[in-house]
């Protein structure tokens, strides 16, 4: 008997993964358990932490455990657990209308060809259950609400409705599934005991399975006519024809719990004495994660402060790991082996938000709150230990290479982030920072290496920001120093902008832009350096006119150290955006505009006195100070120069015209002609005595 059902549609998405699941073949279906026994130790966890500060929320059920009982003449497979419950809003919501950001994800994921044993670490494991069940039956009682029963063969609905005269569960959820008829295999014990023992090893409630035990007994003859039924045993008779008259054997089947789990954590035993296998199978349940971990570190801290801690680095990136809405943090603290909370933001900075693991400590109050954790002394001090040893972890990870590349991509973000974030580490974590650079090749080099590969003299570490290895590798700005034999190194992450700007300096060398004013690169004798002076002497006239014409566009213009080839480059302020930083900050759709103004623009030319085009114009500057070409050449070279240097175009088009007139021009066209298609576009110099003056800007 049980009040009207009410039928809700599944969420479009759910809906399409429910398919999915449904149609197509899998041959990993086992992993059901796994996440139902997941879902029901997160519920424990749950009730568990509001009892720690409201004991009467266990009332109605007081001992937390996961039960599994499977049932052959019905074909069910029950999976019970005294967690949270689901209130009737938290059951028609968490089970069907309202889509996890993961849904889409691991459609894809799938499609993609990755393996449904991943479902977990999308969020999104209940639905695994149509892996094995042809219909899926929740009961649920949350503290809050009456007892309700979920209901769903999938196919686009699932009712909701009051179990008015279901056995009470107290508090707690028990999932009922009717498997297909190729799928009864999970009801067989040994099945269940080695699946638990896979994969739900480490769960911290004790998984309980409903076994049979059949026990031979003699019974005398008068007895036989009643046997002594144990609670819900059946009995079967035996035919013993070996057996007297009087005494007879018969087997007799009782049923028990029977505990399938050990749940010492494995945080309290000895590092030398659990093996690779038991780490990777503690991280696989911990995490929901189908691979192994990359790295381990299994350590205690003992003293005035006492804590355990087990830290896991996994292999890749999860694919949310910078979803800003989702604050990250994965690692689970205990007190005194009582599991208190996921998430507990001040245990890990938000950089170190993919590591994940388990902390226990012995001096933190059981009852502690969210609030207390914040101003929390002790905290801050497991926090201080815990990023000390990460650290220790990935520089163990670094000594392998192989290992290291895996890391360095999943995660080189985090390290940059961490840079720019963390002052007391700083140090330590540039030593983790690798990049390409003019002299590694396909490799990355570390800042230590490079130092050792610094040339005599050389005093600081230069490097280039941008947007792609391709795009800086040519770039003006490093003529000068690849001409010297000074290695730069390619910044090419937009966080990299971020944590240079705070790094500042390696091993007491400054870290120097090559894009930015500042630069100063030595000469090497005394004549050079008259030389050079004098021939800046020379153009200075011509930085004078430049600066006339482009007025408000550059800051100043000057003759420059660092380029050899190009005619000019546009440098930064050394404190102010660098180009690739003002792309980056364009590129953000929610900055602030005021702060623009002020930060970016700051640009100065630098104009290179050995290059002939430079010459040419120096010499048309001198004859004439309003030779209209000057004035054309200028804006050209100013608006390549932009490109070149890693900014970008404002006016693309009037660019553009530019170039196409001096394509007529190198092409002879008469400008008369085309002069329909871009009257507004400014001349290049007056007719007549174009041709021979362009041909030196060829
Ligand atoms: P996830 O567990 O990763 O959040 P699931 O699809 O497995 O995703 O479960 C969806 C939600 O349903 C859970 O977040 C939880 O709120 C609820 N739920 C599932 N199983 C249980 C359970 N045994 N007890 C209480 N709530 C549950």
């Amino acid at each position: 008997m049980a009040d009207a059902a009410e039928t809700f549609a599944f969420q479009a998405e759910i809906n399409q993964l429910l398919s999915l699941i449904i149609n197509t073949f899998y041959s990993n279906k086992e992993i059901f358990l796994r996440e139902l026994i997941s879902n029901s130790s997160d519920a424990l966890d749950k009730i568990r932490f509001e009892s720690l500060t409201d004991k009467t929320k266990l009332d109605a059920q007081p001992e937390l455990f996961i039960r599994i009982v499977p049932d052959k003449a019905n074909k069910t497979l029950s999976i019970i657990d005294s967690g949270i419950g689901m209130t009737k809003a938290d059951l028609v919501n968490n089970l069907g209308t309202i889509a996890r950001s993961g849904t889409k994800e691991f459609m894809e994921a799938l499609q993609a060809g990755a393996d449904v044993s991943m479902i977990g670490q999308f969020g999104v494991g209940f639905y695994s259950a149509y892996l094995v069940a042809e219909k899926v039956v929740v009961t649920t009682k949350h503290n809050d609400d009456e007892q309700y029963i979920w209901e769903s063969q999938a196919g686009g609905s699932f009712t909701v409705r009051r179990d008015v005269n279901g056995e009470p569960l107290g508090r707690g959820t028990k999932m009922t599934l009717f498997l297909k008829e190729d799928q009864l295999e999970y009801l067989e014990e040994r099945r269940i005991k080695d699946l638990v023992k896979k994969h739900s090893e480490f769960i911290s409630y004790p998984i309980y399975l409903w076994t049979e035990k059949t026990t031979e007994k003699e019974i005398s003859d008068d007895e036989d006519d009643e046997p002594k039924k144990e609670e819900e045993g059946a009995v079967e008779e035996v035919d013993e024809e070996k057996e007297t008259k009087s005494k007879k054997k018969i087997k007799e089947v009782s049923h028990e719990w029977q505990l399938i789990n050990k749940q010492k954590p494995i945080w309290l035993r000895k590092p030398e004495e659990i093996t690779k296998e038991e780490y990777a199978a503690f991280y696989k349940s911990l995490t929901n994660d189908w691979e192994e971990h990359l790295a381990v570190k299994h350590f205690s801290i003992e003293g005035q402060l006492e804590f355990k801690a087990i830290l896991f680095v996994p292999k890749r990136a999860p694919f949310d790991l910078f979803d800003t809405r989702k604050k990250m943090n994965n690692i689970k603290l205990y007190v005194r082996r009582v599991f208190i909370m996921d998430n507990c933001e001040e245990l890990i900075p938000e950089y170190l938000g993919f590591v994940k693991g388990v902390v226990d400590s012995d001096d933190l109050p059981l009852n502690i709150s969210r609030e207390m954790l914040q101003q929390n002394k002790i905290l801050k001090v497991i926090r201080k230990n815990l990023v000390k040893k990460c650290i220790e972890m990935f520089s163990e990870i670094a000594e392998n290479k192989e290992d290291y590349n895996k890391f360095y991509e999943a995660f080189s973000k985090n390290l940059k982030l961490g840079i720019h974030e963390d002052s007391q580490n700083r140090t330590k974590l540039a030593d983790l920072l690798r990049y390409h650079s003019t002299k590694s090749g396909d490799e990355l080099t570390s800042l230590k290496d490079y130092v050792t590969r610094m040339k005599e003299g050389q005093k600081d570490i230069y490097y280039i920001t941008g947007e792609s290895k391709k795009a800086v590798e040519n770039s003006p700005f490093l003529e000068r120093l690849k001409k010297k034999g000074y290695e730069v190194l390619f910044m090419v992450d937009a966080i990299d902008e971020y944590a240079v700007g705070q790094l500042k300096e390696y091993d007491g060398k400054k870290l120097v832009s090559a894009t930015k004013e500042g630069l100063k690169l030595e000469d090497e004798t005394e004549e050079e350096k008259n030389k050079k002076e004098e021939k800046k002497k020379s153009f200075e006239n011509l930085c004078k006119t430049i600066k006339d014409i482009l007025g408000d566009k550059v800051e100043k213009v000057v003759v420059s150290d660092r380029i050899v080839d190009s005619p000019c480059c546009l440098v930064t302020g050394e404190y102010g955006w660098s180009a690739n930083m003002e792309r980056i900050m364009k590129a953000q759709a929610l900055r602030d505009n005021s702060m623009g103004s002020y930060m970016s623009s700051k640009k100065t030319m630098e104009i290179n006195p050995d290059n002939g085009i430079m010459e040419e114009l120096r010499k048309r500057a001198e004859a004439d100070k309003n030779d209209k070409s000057v004035k054309d050449l200028v804006m050209l070279l100013f608006e390549t120069a932009l490109l070149t240097s890693g900014f970008s175009l404002d006016e693309p088009n009037t660019f553009a015209s530019r170039i196409h007139r001096m394509l007529k021009l190198g092409l002879s066209i008469d400008e008369e002609e085309a002069a329909e298609d871009d009257t507004d576009m400014p001349a290049l110099e007056e007719d007549g005595a174009e041709e021979s003056k362009m041909e030196e800007v060829d």
